[in-house]
Formats: structure tokens, C-alpha cells, sequence
């Protein structure tokens, strides 16, 4: 055994830190620590060694190869922090201390939310929310509300049809108004009847600012022994007042529609301005604003669903909710409302 000096101790401190600053990864460390101060080690075989040193000298080396040792396994520590974080480097920067990046989030269409509103309204006055076909049968479109075939009224709906792959086959069309759900459901259920029909319909007509080939309506059906028209002013009137504001009055004009009677378009007061303003752009001076269509249930179609009509009425009103959404916030284009633009729907 060869003697051991301070000298050894230095010498050996001295190649172990350059062997560990070669090291460059986990695996390397691990071999360094093996070959330093493992049981094998170099450091641990000068410590070894001490007991054969006089007794004066033996403490002075005792002493720096502890120190040695110490300072050996913090370089260890340091060596391998360093390499961790190189690593991070490579991968990218991490600063926890910049703001997040911001999450878009969706909306909801200003015309569903819109929608939403609306079948709430109803629903707090008894109107269950029902459903029904895009793809309808000329019967339940036309013919059941009415309509029949070469009717002059059909002239207001202009309409998609669906091809006959033979003659007999029953006619098809993309439904032109909600309804033919009036009938669906009415041939269905025993009143008391309260629903609200939310659905697309479909025009095949050219689009421009107040027309589109597909919109959406709610359809209001009541069917009740005693109903009168004043059920069906005071329902709409209190929709209104939910929908435009508490201050609202609702006007009733005559109308015509196949199947109600009598038939009204209801209107309310401008709340855009006092009700002269030539230049309003919501009543253009009028005062007042169409929303919907309504009427009296046609007796003859409770009688054709099979109940009396002298001891049943309804009413029903149908309203497109585009018009209502371009009404509630000053949309002068419905085209905007399908065109798609995120900048136009972000604002709502
Ligand atoms: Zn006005």
C-alpha cells in the first residue's frame, strides 16, 4: 500500500471533478459516483487507507478527505442540477410567471339565445316546448291547415318540393312554417293543449336584407274549452312585455291566414323611438312593429282532429325569431345572421 499524503487527497479531488465535468448524463453520473465514492472508490480507498497512517498525520488527512468527500458529493449534486437544466432548455423556456394565454370560448348564436328566450318566456305561461318534421307532407303543410292544392294562399309560401319517384307517391316538401305541427300535435293529444313549436322553415325565394331561404319560428298552439281572443291578446301582450319591455302595447290588425279565424298581425309600440320618427329604422315612423301572425283556430280543424267545436277553441300565433333577434338588438340584415362572420356573432 502506497502511503497517503495530503497530496493524495488533492490529487485525487482533483481528477474526480474532471471526470464529473464529462459527465453528461444520469447513466455518467452514476458510473462517477461508483468510481469516487463507492465502496471500490477512490476517495473511499484514501479513507480506507488512513488507519495506516502515524497518528498526527492520519487526523490531518482524516480531516481533508472528509472534506473532500463532502465537497465531492455537493459537485455531485450541482453537476446533475446543471444537466436538468440544460435538458429544460432545449425543450423551451418556462417563465411561470407571464400571463396565460387566453382560451377562446364559443357563444351561443344570437338567434338560439334569442330562441332560448323566447320558449322561456312561454314556458312560464303554461307552453310546453314540442318538435316536429323539416321534411313534411304536402297534407300536413297545406292541406290539413286549409290549404288545398291550386288554393291562391299557397302563393304566399313559395316552396321547396321534394321530386316523386312515382306518381302515387305522397307529396314532400321542406316545411315553409311550423304549422303543420298545429295539426301533428292536435291530432295527437286531448286538450287543455299549451305548445310552443320552435323549428327551421324554408322559402325557396331570392335572399335580401328581410328574406332568407331558411328561418326559424315559434309556433304558439292553445286548444281549451272557452278560449277567446282575449287569451290570445293578453298572452301575446305579456310576451311582448317580456321580450321588448314592461312599458309595451300590442295592436291587433285584421289578417288573413287559411287556418285561423279570424286572423290578426300582431304589433307592437316602436321602442326605438316615441313613435314619429320618419327616420326609425325599426317602425320607419309607423310606431308600430309586426312580430307575428296569430288567430282563432279554425273550427273546422278542431272538428277534423276530432273534437267539438262549440265546446273547444284555440288560438295559435307563429313568429320568426330572426325577426324578433333583429328587432331586440337593431339588426338591419338578416343575412348577417348566417353569413357566418365571427366578427358579427362575437358581439353577442
Ligand atoms: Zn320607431
Amino acid at each position: 500500500m502506497t502511503s497517503t499524503t495530503l497530496d493524495t487527497v488533492a490529487a485525487v479531488e482533483a481528477e474526480a471533478r474532471a471526470r464529473l465535468a464529462e459527465a453528461a448524463d444520469e447513466a455518467a453520473l452514476e458510473a462517477w459516483r461508483l468510481g469516487v465514492l463507492g465502496r471500490s472508490g477512490s476517495l473511499t480507498g484514501v479513507l480506507r487507507g488512513l488507519g495506516a497512517l502515524p497518528e498526527d498525520e492520519r487526523r490531518a488527512v482524516g480531516a481533508a478527505a472528509n472534506i473532500a468527500k463532502q465537497a465531492l458529493e455537493a459537485a455531485l449534486d450541482a453537476r446533475r442540477e446543471e444537466l436538468r437544466r440544460a435538458a429544460l432548455g432545449s425543450m423551451e423556456a418556462l417563465d411561470v410567471t407571464l400571463p396565460g394565454r387566453p382560451v377562446r370560448r364559443g357563444g351561443l348564436h344570437p338567434v338560439t339565445q334569442v330562441r332560448r328566450e323566447i320558449l322561456d318566456i312561454f314556458a312560464r305561461l303554461g307552453f310546453a316546448t314540442v318538435e316536429g318534421p323539416e321534411v313534411e307532407l304536402d297534407e300536413y303543410n297545406f292541406g290539413r291547415l286549409r290549404i288545398p292544392e291550386h288554393h291562391p294562399a299557397r302563393d304566399m309560401w313559395d316552396t321547396f318540393w321534394f321530386e316523386r319517384e312515382q306518381a302515387t307517391d305522397p307529396a314532400m316538401l321542406l316545411r315553409t312554417h311550423t304549422s303543420p305541427m298545429q295539426i301533428r300535435f292536435i291530432e295527437q293529444h286531448e286538450p287543455p293543449i299549451r305548445i310552443a313549436v320552435p323549428g327551421r322553415c324554408y322559402r325557396y325565394e331570392a335572399t335580401d336584407a328581410t328574406h332568407e331561404w331558411m328561418m326559424q319560428q315559434i309556433e304558439l298552439l292553445a286548444v281549451d274549452e272557452g278560449l277567446s281572443m282575449a287569451n290570445l291578446k293578453g298572452t301575446l301582450q305579456e310576451f311582448a312585455r317580456q321580450m321588448f319591455g314592461p312599458e309595451r302595447r300590442v295592436l291587433m290588425r285584421n289578417s288573413y291566414f287559411p287556418f285561423v279565424e279570424p286572423g290578426v298581425e300582431l304589433s307592437v309600440d316602436c321602442f326605438a323611438c316615441p313613435g314619429n320618427n320618419p327616420a326609425c329604422p325599426v317602425c320607419r315612423g309607423s310606431g308600430w312593429i309586426e312580430i307575428m301572425g296569430a288567430g282563432m283556430v279554425h273550427p273546422e280543424i278542431i272538428e277534423a282532429a276530432g273534437f267539438d267545436p262549440t265546446r273547444y277553441t284555440g288560438f295559435a300565433a307563429g313568429m320568426g325569431v330572426e325577426r324578433v333577434t333583429m328587432l331586440k338588438y337593431g339588426i338591419t340584415d338578416i343575412r348577417a345572421f348566417y353569413s357566418n362572420d365571427p366578427r358579427f356573432l362575437a358581439q353577442f
